[in-house]
């Protein structure tokens, strides 16, 4: 019987303090294992000496692959990136700064073997700020109300999927991905298992709270245009208060008379008014944005340098 293949996925911008621990992590439990396996590294334009310790691993261990692009583009990209370039009979898709522990890839294979074309695991919030913590609770459960995929809380990016899961994933063309509701548009069978958090030993995190609320915004927008309905509905709610409004002066004009003063009544409609039109044209900036991008068809990312050949979509190397 063919031997399964894994291929490990990890997505990496400055990381250079942790990828030596990261593989040798990974090295030591493929060991205890019985598969064949591959390490991907993608190198997401670091700027530090990141580069040159990939190459040095790959010197090292012909299992460790690398694709580096030619600026940073993003997390987003850069699985995009690991997704074409794997060739495994599963991926396994780990961040670089070892907050996704080794210890739980038995675990991702073994609900492989079961049969499960996702084994994702899932962490709890244990050591994260509280206000981080209670931002992302709500946020799930508003994002949950407004979109057509269900988010979860705690289930990221690491995750195995198996060659069917890529080849859907693949098959998701869009300029402006959003994994996290991908995986759970493409369905599928999966399976979650649970970790303990684990805080960041080397350096930050490069998801700093604007890139955060920028990522929540995409998740809202990225799978439906309720926000647009939204919008629709606010402005009819408007439109039958002022009607109700003006019967009020009406009838008051009518019996008193018209009298002048009425600043207050004048900029509160036109600060309110003002206002929701503000958030509806940013609303319906954000679906224009995201079609001018969707027409330019720019490629997710460009190639600096690798030592893979890509299973999918043209690309260039710089
Ligand atoms: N990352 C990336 N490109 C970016 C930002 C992050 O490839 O533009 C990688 C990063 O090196 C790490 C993973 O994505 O391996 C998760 O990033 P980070 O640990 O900063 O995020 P957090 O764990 O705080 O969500
Ligand atoms: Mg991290």
């Amino acid at each position: 019987m063919k031997q399964l293949t894994i291929s490990f996925i990890i997505p990496s911008y400055n990381e250079a303090a942790n990828l030596q621990h990261c593989h040798k992590a990974i090295y030591d439990e493929m060991n205890k294992l019985f598969y064949d396996y591959e390490i991907l590294f993608i190198d997401d334009g670091s700027i530090d000496r990141s580069m040159e310790i990939i190459q040095g691993l790959s010197f090292d261990f012909p299992e460790v692959k690398y694709v580096s692009f030619t600026r940073n583009f993003g997390k987003e990209a850069a699985i995009l990136a690991g997704l074409q370039h794997a060739t495994g009979d599963a991926v396994i898709m780990m961040d670089a700064d070892l907050q996704h522990p080794a210890s739980m890839i038995a675990q991702l294979i073994k609900g492989f073997e079961e049969g499960y074309d996702q084994v994702v695991a899932k962490r709890n919030r244990q050591g994260d700020a509280r206000l981080k913590t209670l931002l992302a609770t709500t946020y799930y459960r508003f994002v949950n109300k407004t979109i057509d995929v269900e988010l979860k809380d705690g289930e990221g990016d690491f995750r195995l999927l198996s060659r069917k899961a890529v080849d859907a994933l693949l098959l998701l063309s869009e300029g402006n991905r959003f994994s996290k509701g991908l995986y759970s548009w493409i369905g599928l069978e999966q399976k979650t298992i649970s970790y303990e958090n684990v805080v960041r030993e080397q350096g930050k995190s490069k998801f700093t709270f604007p890139k955060l609320l920028n990522y929540g915004i995409d998740g809202i927008v990225s799978f439906n245009t309720k926000p647009l309905r939204f919008c629709f509905y606010m402005g009819a709610l408007t439109v039958i208060l002022s009607l109700f409004y003006i019967a009020f002066s009406f009838i008051q004009i009518t019996q008193q008379g018209i009298t002048v003063p009425g600043y207050f009544t004048t900029i509160t409609a036109v600060l309110l008014l003002g206002g929701i039109q503000l958030i509806c044209l940013g609303i319906i900036g954000e679906y224009i944005g995201r079609i001018y991008n969707e027409t330019k068809k720019r490629p997710h990312y460009l190639v600096r340098r690798s030592n893979v050949q890509p299973g999918l979509e043209e690309e260039e190397s710089y």
